[in-house]
């Protein structure tokens, strides 16, 4: 990148490669490179690599080892888990009703879309309140014997809201069913006990923990049904066949290890920055508003919402000036809406195309936050004039 002071503020889209994990990796590319399934000491080598990153992974969950299953990246977690929870479910018991918020990602919503259009289950949407949070009672009431699979987002990537995961737990536990939780941006900042938490499915992403991007995993609670959506070997107990990727699994557990261990550092240094972000904001900036939860929120997570600006045009200008952030609405060019998230939160038009998403990380420094801070309102008023 160029010679200009760029300033990253997007850390719920991706985070760094830890220099601690890249070191960790290094030796499994060329030095321990053997496939872990075969028999010989070049096989043996990779396996025990694995199993200690499983163990590591599992240790952080509050798990046992084997129910954590290694996957691609967080998506292909979220897919494994509600399309394989689902499939079990009609099968074993003939339910075919699937339970999920309608602030999910992309990759637990798509997901049960196609469930209901291809094969043919009912897909129930959970009502939020104005934080986009679910409540426990709302799931209760919506709960049938006839339903597969509950999934409701731990924090939500886009307005940062936390969901009460744990009371949710509790009353599908009551019933039996099946509950997952998209934990991607969750297990990056909050400490997740699956006990605790009274989930049977948990999904997990490395990249947003300062992990490679393309590795994740799924916490399967022991005898929760599932069905493998990837076929093909035996791996990961017969629920994910391919060839591990070996390195990018030992980094995972490397950056998960240092997540926890440094979890309350890393919590103190955002929610200081994350709440100086706010404060000015809605101070300074008139017709500003915060999306998502005023205190359960992620520690790192500022999200708002401005009326009459074009989030898209924000983020260029912001980009300009050399500040990475995101927005929540999707960019369609020419006729741009509303994400679903904001316009689910009851925001309309004109407040919910303004959206602006500030994410910080562990080595963000105050220095780079107040030169955000002081050239933000300018920006906004500009993108506002350029709307005209
Ligand atoms: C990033 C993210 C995902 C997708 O994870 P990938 O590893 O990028 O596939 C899913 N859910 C949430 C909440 C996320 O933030």
């Amino acid at each position: 990148m160029s010679e200009r002071n760029l300033i990253y503020l997007d850390y719920a889209a991706s985070t760094p490669v830890d220099a601690r994990v890249t070191k960790a990796m290094l030796p499994y590319f060329d030095q321990f490179y053997g496939n872990p399934s075969s028999t010989h000491i070049f096989g043996q080598v990779a396996e025990a690599a694995i199993e200690n990153a499983r163990e590591i992974i599992a240790r952080g969950l509050h798990c046992q080892p084997h129910e954590v299953i290694f996957t691609s990246c967080g998506t292909e977690s979220d897919n494994l888990a509600l399309r394989g929870a689902a499939w079990a479910a009609r099968q074993q018991r003939g339910a075919d009703h699937i339970l999920i918020s309608p602030v999910e990602h992309h990759a637990v919503s798509s997901t049960a879309q196609q469930l209901a259009s291809l094969f043919g289950f009912e897909l129930e949407y959970l009502p939020v309140d104005e934080f986009g949070m679910v409540s426990p009672e709302v799931v209760a009431m919506r709960l049938c014997p006839s339903t597969a699979i509950v999934s409701v987002i731990h924090a939500n990537n886009e307005i940062g809201t936390l969901n009460p995961i744990a009371e949710i737990g509790a009353v599908c536990r009551e019933k039996s069913i099946p509950f997952h939780t998209d934990s991607v941006q969750g297990a990056a900042h909050l400490p997740v006990d699956v006990q605790e938490l009274n989930v049977d499915l948990l999904a997990i992403g490395a990249h947003k923990f300062y992990g490679p991007k393309g590795v994740g995993a799924l916490y399967i609670r022991e005898g929760t049904p599932i069905f493998p959506s990837q076929t093909g070997g035996s791996q990961e107990m017969g629920l994910r066949a391919g060839t591990h990727n070996v390195p990018y699994l030992v980094g995972m557990a490397e950056a998960f290890r240092l997540a926890q261990e440094e979890h309350d550092i890393r919590l103190t240094h955002a929610q200081v920055l994350r709440d100086r972000i706010i404060g000015t904001v809605l101070e300074e900036i008139p017709d500003s508003k915060l999306t998502g939860h005023p205190s359960q929120r992620l520690p790192n997570h500022a999200s708002f919402v401005f009326e009459g600006v074009d989030g898209n045009s924000l983020l260029m200008f912001l980009d300009i000036e050399g500040f990475a952030c995101s927005s929540g609405s999707a960019c369609k060019t020419g006729n741009p809406e509303p994400s679903d998230v904001l316009t689910e939160l009851g925001l309309s038009r004109e407040w919910g195309l303004g959206s602006l998403r500030v994410t910080i990380g562990k080595d963000t420094t105050p220095a780079e936050v107040d030169s955000f801070l002081s050239l933000l309102p300018d920006i906004v008023a500009r993108a506002r004039r350029s709307r005209g």
